[in-house]
This record gives structure tokens, C-alpha cells and sequence, in this order.
């Protein structure tokens, strides 16, 4: 096997910096046959006062909330897992990048019921570039609307992050890269916008921003919130509303928002252009996240976690 990219050091496991290579579990986990997982995504990035986490504190939230939702329980509380991500980071010599908070149901028992099964928490980092490809922030990117929608409420929780859902965000996506597209748009069981495979979905017209509201078919994304708030600060009106599919083709600007996509304008959908291209707005508020993950903005919340200092924020 040639070494992937995403290889470091070390791999944080239930309270113990494990060699990269050490961090296996095993076939008969529960996790590998019925998706029994939560997890996170976070970024690292580069700022004047050395690498920091971007809400590291909402995001190890995200995951105790994913974990109740399972039952499954936690065995560290968001302060100890704050504190070893920073550590994790240090010992693997990374100023930027992307963290992976991760907790499986281990090796119990095989049956559906997961109750018998461990619960293991690993953290593990690694360097990546931009998501929907190197050009993706500048140019943007073409999406189509995923003949694939999004699971109705009740039934796959998707204000849970957890593993299982990621196999309707792999249809999307395989199906997408397969037409020639970067990326896929769902509509929920309503036929009504839902969101992309791994990214919520941004609107703009006439001078005002819209995304879809919550309502059960999409993760409340974390850089969603960042966006809607950064839109209050700005002065640009911004809604939580219902879109309906062809809002999309009558945009004057979409873009996707996401931990790792970032902020990535869509430049087309259906092959149909949105709009003139990349617009202002879209642009005002990528430069602006931007500043504010890279520390060139400041940071009235306390969002950025500095890996070489305590926590910022208390995390329950
Ligand atoms: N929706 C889905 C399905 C996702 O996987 C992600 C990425 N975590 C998002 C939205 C965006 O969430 P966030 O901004 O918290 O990364």
C-alpha cells in the first residue's frame, strides 16, 4: 500500500496519542456493518498568532449532540477533547489543516442493537487543500441537482452528523462526479431545497441572501451559521426560508458553505450559469470568512481556538 496523503504521526484514541500505524480496529466492529458512527470536521488555519481551530468548541457540540442522538456515551467531555485536538496538532507538526473527531461503536456484539458494542473516540488531523478542487474558491464550481434526495425527517436524524448518512451524500456524489459536475444539490421529500452532499447551499437575489430553513432533511452546518451571522455584521439582509428548485436556476448568485469547502461559489447548475459569474456578494462574504478563519478580521465570538494556548471557549 503506497502511503496516503492524509498520513501523520499520531492518532488520539480514548486518552492515548497512538503511532498512525497502531490506530486499527477490527473487522467485526459494529461501526463497519451498520454505520454506527458520529463525527466532526474541523479546520486549522494559519493566523497571526500561530494555527487556530475554527470553532472548535460549536463543533465538539455538534458531535455530543450526534452522540445523544445515538446514545451513545461519551466518555470525555468537550474540554478534553478540545485540549488533546490542540495537542494532536502540535505533535504532529501541523499549522494547518483538517481534525477529525470520530466515535464509533467498537467490537461488542453483531446484532442491530448497538448497546453491547464500545464506545471509541479517536481525533486524528491531517493536511487538506480545498475540497472542491484547487480552483474552486476563485472560479467556482458546476453543480447539478442530484436525482437523489434527502432522507425525510424522522427517519435518518440530519441534525445528527453521523456516519450512516453519509451513504445518501455518497450516492449524490458519485453521481455527480460520474455527469461531470463537482458537486450535487438535493431536494428533501417535500421536493424543496435541501442542501449539497457535504455543504448547505446559499442564495442570492436581488441583494439579499437565502438559505433553507432546518427542517429535518439537513445538517445545521456550522459555517452556515458563521455565514448568516457574518451577513448580520455586514449589513446584508439574510433569510432562513423554503427554496424551492427553481429558485436556483433564477439566482443571481448560489454558494455552498462548509468546513471544508469553505465558501465555494457555484457557477453553474444544470449547465445552466447562475447569474454573471462569481457575484459581489458571494465574494464580499468569502473574503470575509476568509479574514475571519485567518485571523485578518477580528473575532468578536472568540471562534478561534489557538492550538498553542489554552481553550478560548468553555466547552460543556
Ligand atoms: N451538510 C452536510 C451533509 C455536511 O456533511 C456538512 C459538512 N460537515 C455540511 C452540511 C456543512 O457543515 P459545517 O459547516 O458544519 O461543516
Amino acid at each position: 500500500m503506497s502511503t496516503p496523503d492524509f498520513r501523520t504521526s499520531w492518532i488520539w484514541k480514548d486518552g492515548d496519542f497512538l503511532a498512525w500505524e497502531d490506530a486499527n480496529i477490527h473487522v467485526m466492529s459494529h461501526v463497519v456493518h451498520y454505520g454506527s458512527s458520529v463525527f466532526e470536521g474541523v479546520r486549522c488555519y494559519p493566523t497571526p498568532q500561530g494555527p487556530a481551530l475554527f470553532r472548535l468548541g460549536d463543533h465538539l457540540r455538534r458531535l455530543k449532540e450526534s452522540a445523544r442522538v445515538y446514545q451513545m456515551p461519551m466518555a470525555f467531555d468537550g474540554g478534553d477533547l478540545a485540549e488533546a485536538s490542540r495537542e494532536l496538532f502540535r505533535r504532529n507538526d501541523l499549522d494547518e489543516g483538517y481534525l477529525r473527531p470520530l466515535v464509533i461503536r467498537g467490537m461488542g456484539a453483531l446484532g442491530v442493537n448497538p448497546a453491547a458494542s464500545p464506545v471509541e473516540t479517536y481525533l486524528m488531523c491531517w493536511s487538506w487543500g480545498r475540497y472542491l478542487g484547487a480552483s474552486a474558491l476563485d472560479e467556482g464550481v458546476d453543480a447539478c441537482v442530484s436525482t437523489w434526495f434527502r432522507p425525510a425527517p424522522n427517519t435518518f436524524p440530519a441534525l445528527a452528523k453521523a456516519g450512516g448518512n453519509y451513504l445518501n451524500s455518497q450516492l449524490m456524489k458519485m453521481e455527480a462526479v460520474r455527469n461531470g459536475y463537482a458537486e450535487g444539490i438535493a431536494v428533501g421529500p417535500s421536493g424543496l431545497v435541501s442542501e449539497g452532499s457535504a455543504q448547505n447551499i446559499f442564495l442570492v437575489k436581488d441583494g439579499a441572501v437565502a438559505t433553507p430553513a432546518l427542517d429535518g432533511t439537513m445538517l445545521g452546518g456550522i459555517t452556515r451559521d458563521t455565514v448568516l451571522k457574518l451577513c448580520r455584521d455586514l449589513g446584508i439582509a439574510a433569510v432562513e426560508t423554503q427554496v424551492p428548485r427553481e429558485s436556483l436556476y433564477a439566482a443571481d448568485e448560489l454558494f455552498f458553505t462548509g468546513t471544508a469547502a469553505e465558501l465555494t461559489p457555484v457557477r453553474s447548475v444544470d449547465r445552466t450559469p447562475v447569474g454573471e459569474g462569481v457575484g459581489p456578494i458571494t465574494r464580499t462574504l468569502q473574503t470575509a470568512y476568509m479574514d475571519l478563519v485567518r485571523g485578518a478580521r477580528p473575532d468578536p465570538r472568540g471562534w478561534r481556538d489557538l492550538i498553542g494556548q489554552p481553550a478560548r471557549v468553555e466547552v460543556a
